[in-house]
């Protein structure tokens, strides 16, 4: 799943709090929906395992300053201080975040997998069902 759609995802199932790497910052929102428990709040590897380019450097994409930053940083700058926090003057909403993720992010890796899919593989098996146990 793209790091864009996972926070999108992320923000309707979770609160959000201004504190990186909570249950409840951009990047938590986002890992929460693919499925990741934060076991470690504010280890900044989290995010980057998911999303590799996160540790690429980028601009700030706010009017904040010219400092270089991880993607990961930006985000999380931007989330804290102008998301939630009307810092410097310039308020951004989580939907110009997104945005803006959605205008850096890589395009999603295409699944390998499709290709070993042949239909004609497609003999009478299925997946089995794996009961869960309570
Ligand atoms: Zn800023």
């Amino acid at each position: 799943m793209k790091l864009s759609e996972a926070m999108a995802l992320g923000r309707v199932l979770l609160k959000p709090k201004a504190m990186f790497l909570t249950d409840g910052c951009a990047l938590g929102m986002a890992l929460t929906a693919i499925g990741v428990k934060i076991e470690k709040p504010c280890f900044i590897e989290e995010p980057t395992i998911q999303w590799p380019w996160l540790k690429k450097f980028c601009n700030r994409p706010c009017s904040c300053g010219g400092l270089y930053f991880s993607y990961t940083q930006a985000i999380a700058h931007v989330f804290d201080c102008h998301v939630m926090s009307k810092m410097w003057n310039q308020q951004w909403t989580m939907d110009q975040l997104i945005d803006w993720i959605k205008s850096v992010e890589p395009a999603e890796e295409p699944k390998r997998r499709k290709k070993n899919d042949h239909p004609s593989n497609a003999s009478g098996r299925t997946t089995k069902a794996i009961p869960l146990q309570i």
